[in-house]
């Protein structure tokens, strides 16, 4: 879209938000009466449930308020690329003030039980609480800081690597990454991949998955691994019971569990050294410069820790401090504790405090992302819950295969077979608590993560 049409899609984006209102309010009457239906079966209340989420949230939420949501975000986004571009937190600021104010309007509109975070913490992750986010991010922060402590002073999982500033031909990835999805059994049919500035997934239906990926002519993990965490999105959207087209269901239970996959695939499948002996051929038919490398060496290359002030570029280890903090920021913001003119030194303070470097300027502190310009506020925590989902998946799936001997047969099938019965097949049935009750008898479990992170990096 050209950058000046902004105005015009805010306003149809507006639009549809409230035709959307209208259509959904019009349900109340039905959804009440079949809500008293005996005999509902778990696919009946799962459609219930949802409508019954995007009833409250439109009855609740007047429509002015949804349009200008949507009129703020959309001016803000184009402010917020040119305010990174120039490192100017000063010129963002008033946009910011505005969407924190609409969005603790929102959550006052929406209802909360305790903080008005959870308002908006549930329209992403439904239920969640800032309870459950605390005991998660206290189980990770202490462990998590040893682990890094200890990996950053012994070196055993490098910092800097030669393989960085290998040069790639884009043509020579290309055909890695079409093995890649061959060893991932990609269907042909449904699925496709192409191009883009930021690699993204699309699901139109559960027969047409896209996803894209980019690359930068160097340091090739980053398209692989970009590719693989899509792959893991994809699958899951490829995965649900088709039985559930065309009804609410034909969806993933939150961004939360979303995320779990991508994350299962791109780190605990991907980052494996069974993976990279896996790999190993494909990379080597396609890659002349490793010829100098042994599998060793692509192992230390895929798992490297470098503490980074950027969230994108961050490793397994370093990965969840950067939610954390965006987290801290969030609640404080919309718990009227701190004013939008004091984050960029709350965020430069934490960044040093946890990952151990202080941002250069506001574009690697806090302009970096784009969400809080969308006014997505509640979405970050979803990313360490996705580490934590994958870590419990990990976990449990043990009980049914052991991991390592799967992935170093090359037999994905049965892994794909083993997330399509658990968690992919009933799209939106389960709202993610019940969900992660049904799969694994527990919630939001951050110890398997952490445990799996401790036996990886420190044994
Ligand atoms: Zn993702």
């Amino acid at each position: 879209m050209p950058s000046g049409a902004s105005k015009p899609r805010g306003f149809a984006q507006a639009q549809i938000a409230l035709m959307k209102q209208q259509q959904i309010t019009a349900l109340a009457e039905p959804i009440t009466k079949a809500q008293k239906a005996a005999n509902l079966t778990d696919y009946d209340s799962g459609v219930l449930r949802l409508i019954q989420r995007d009833l409250d949230y439109y009855t609740r939420v007047p429509p002015a308020l949804i349009e200008e949501l949507q009129r703020t975000a959309t001016d803000a986004t184009v402010v917020w690329r040119e305010a990174r571009k120039r490192s100017d937190f000063a010129r963002f600021r008033p946009y910011l003030e505005k969407i924190v104010e609409l969005k603790r309007q929102e959550a006052e509109r929406l209802g909360y039980n305790g903080h008005p975070y959870n308002a908006l913490l549930d329209k992403y992750e439904e239920a969640l609480t800032i309870e459950d986010v605390d005991r998660v991010f206290s189980t990770i922060v202490p462990r998590l800081k040893r682990v890094l402590n200890k990996v950053s002073a012994e070196g055993r999982f490098p910092a800097h690597h030669q393989l960085e500033s290998e040069r790639y031909e884009e043509d020579w990835m290309r055909k890695v990454n079409m093995e890649a999805l061959t060893l991932l059994e990609m269907p042909k049919e449904t699925f496709r991949l192409d191009t883009s500035t930021h690699p993204f997934t699309t699901g139109m239906a559960v027969d047409d998955v896209r996803i894209t990926t980019r690359y930068e002519g160097k340091d090739f993990k980053h398209t692989m691994f970009s590719l693989i965490h899509e792959c893991g999105h994809a699958i899951y959207e490829l995965q649900v019971d088709p039985s559930l087209e065309y009804t609410p269901l034909v969806t993933v239970t939150s961004l939360g569990m979303h995320e779990s996959q991508s994350r299962f695939w791109e780190n605990f499948v991907g980052r494996s050294k069974e993976f990279v002996r896996l790999i190993h051929p494909t990379l080597r038919k396609n890659l002349p410069f490793l010829s100098q490398y042994n599998d060793d060496d692509i192992y230390k290359y895929f798992n490297m820790v470098r503490p980074s002030p950027i969230r994108v570029e961050a490793d397994e280890v370093t990965y969840n401090f950067h939610i954390i903090l965006r987290y801290e920021l969030e609640k404080r913001l919309i718990g009227n504790e701190i004013k939008v003119s004091e984050i960029p030194s709350i965020w430069n303070e934490m960044m040093e405090e946890y990952v151990g470097i202080r941002p250069k300027n506001d574009a690697e502190g806090a302009l970096q992302d784009i969400h809080w310009s969308q006014g997505s506020f509640g979405y970050f925590p979803t990313y360490s819950l996705g580490n934590v989902i994958a870590g419990m998946i990990f976990h449990h799936i043990q009980k049914d295969m052991r991991l390592e001997d799967t992935v170093k047969s090359g037999q994905l099938t049965k892994l794909r077979g083993w997330l399509r019965e658990h968690i992919h097949r009933w799209g939106g049935t389960y709202s993610p608590k019940q969900l992660q009750q049904k799969v694994f008898g527990e919630e939001y479990n951050p110890d398997r993560l952490i445990s799996y992170l401790e036996h990886k990096f420190l044994d």
